[in-house]
């Protein structure tokens, strides 16, 4: 790291202190080829977490598509476009037929930020409804709906029009794996919030897992019973699917699919550019027609002729690579070598998730839980010295998370899950 300590400090000064990077000893990562990073000193790492990367770092195909783009045109969407109405048809095609007219952003942040705007022009309220660790982005409004942040250190606490519902965490929570009925049992805190607060709330919005808030998946039937209070109360249902999204969890292509809903809005991100700022809101003909009161909604880069290149190229190539059946069997077998890993080293208490959207849980003892934080951190930095790129999440900060480009293979994944295994046994875990 002391070579870099220069460039550390001209970046803390330069571009802000609380601008968070990666590693005690941070990468100065300066290539990417689909789930390979490369070093400046031409060390190579395997990329087990950067989720917006989908197809993979620079894929050959959608690098080309998005040349040959910026150099014939690249302007704002004022001007009549073939790209522009392409893109969002084929967008509209992988999602129900309730979803019909798309609002291009540039950011999940930005993307969730105009779905809330949207829901409270359509119902004339102005509450939301969050999982109470949840992280929706940074923008202002966004960071309002992010109890992640606005609980957190230095955060500035609960607005009055926010209200936070329990996560329903199968492993922590209060009911667990072994009940059958937890999803129904977890909706009732959002019914109760909806009864102590009559034609309040205008939308209720989750992951369809949860990310940042652990790499949880939702319990069956949660939100379908979630969706009916909700709509019952006359509020809008949002998902925001910026990371779960677009074939990662593998048996589906949409994480709401999993529970057998259909959002009123969905809000789409990360993996849709596969790296380029790119992100979506998608609604209801009725929620475009209330939104579309007379106000011009005008962004000057959403919908603009590069980014909708190259969305169009990433859904093409995650539909001819066959992607999120790869994510699928890809994932569990990922699954598997992180049990057998469990079942042989006590840290680990917990693997969950779906196709390539995955969390480990570490605590330092299964009776307390009591999360493991230095230890995985620890583990997080051995398996960068090994190669492999990984980071964690959590309220707890205790939980590995592995959300690699969708063309991480089996053999990256045994590679993977031998050198912790290896890190596991050397750190005495
Ligand atoms: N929603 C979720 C679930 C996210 O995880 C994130 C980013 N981590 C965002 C929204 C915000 O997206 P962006 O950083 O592109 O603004």
């Amino acid at each position: 790291a002391d070579d870099y300590s220069q460039l550390l400090e001209e970046r803390k000064a330069v571009i802000g202190r609380n601008l968070s990077i990666s590693y005690r000893k941070p990468l100065k990562i300066v290539k990417g080829a689909l789930q390979y990073l490369y070093d400046d000193k031409g060390d190579t790492y395997i990329d087990c977490v950067n989720n917006p990367s989908h197809v993979g770092h620079c894929h050959p195909v959608v690098v080309r598509a998005m040349q040959r783009q910026i150099a014939t045109l690249n302007t704002n969407s004022r001007y009549l476009s073939d790209h522009l109405v392409e893109y969002a048809e084929e967008l509209l095609r992988t999602l129900p037929s309730n979803l019909a007219v798309v609002y291009f952003t540039n950011s999940g942040s930005e993307a969730n930020d105009l779905a809330i705007r949207m829901s409270r022009h359509f119902t004339g309220r102005k509450d939301v409804m969050v999982l109470d660790h949840a992280y929706h982005g940074t923008s202002t409004v966004a960071m309002e709906m992010s109890p992640y942040k606005f609980d957190g250190k230095g955060g500035f606490g609960q607005m009055p029009y926010i209200h936070k519902a329990v996560s329903p965490d199968l492993y922590r929570g209060e009911f667990r794996y072994d009940d059958p009925l937890a999803g129904e049992k977890y909706a009732i805190d959002v019914q109760q919030i909806l009864e102590k607060n009559p034609g309040k709330i205008a939308a209720f919005i989750c992951e369809t897992l949860l990310g940042v808030g652990g790499q949880i998946p939702l319990p069956d039937h949660y939100l379908e019973n979630v969706y009916k209070h909700i709509r019952a109360a006359g509020g809008v249902c949002i998902a925001d699917e910026v990371q779960v999204g677009f074939g990662r969890v593998g048996e589906k292509f949409w994480g709401f699919e999993l529970q057998d809903v259909q959002p009123d809005i969905v809000v789409l991100g990360k993996p849709i550019g596969n790296g380029h700022p790119l992100a979506a809101v998608v609604v209801t003909r009725e929620i475009a027609d209330a939104f579309n009161n007379g106000m011009e909604y005008f962004n000057t880069f959403g919908g603009n002729p590069v980014s909708m290149v190259t969305g169009r190229t990433v859904l093409q190539v995650i539909q001819s690579e066959q992607m999120q059946q790869h994510a699928l069997e890809t994932g569990n077998f990922l699954m598997e070598g992180l049990r057998d890993v469990m079942s042989k080293h006590p840290i680990i208490s917990d693997v969950r998730g779906y196709g390539l959207f995955v969390g480990a849980e570490m605590v330092k003892d299964k009776t307390t839980m009591a999360p493991a934080v230095d230890e995985i951190n620890a583990v997080v930095e051995k398996m960068k010295e090994r190669g492999f790129l990984l980071s964690t999440d959590g309220p707890l900060y205790n939980v590995l998370k592995i959300k690699p480009p969708m063309v991480f293979n089996k053999q990256n994944a045994a590679d993977m899950v031998r050198h912790l295994d290896e890190v596991l046994t050397e750190l005495n875990f």
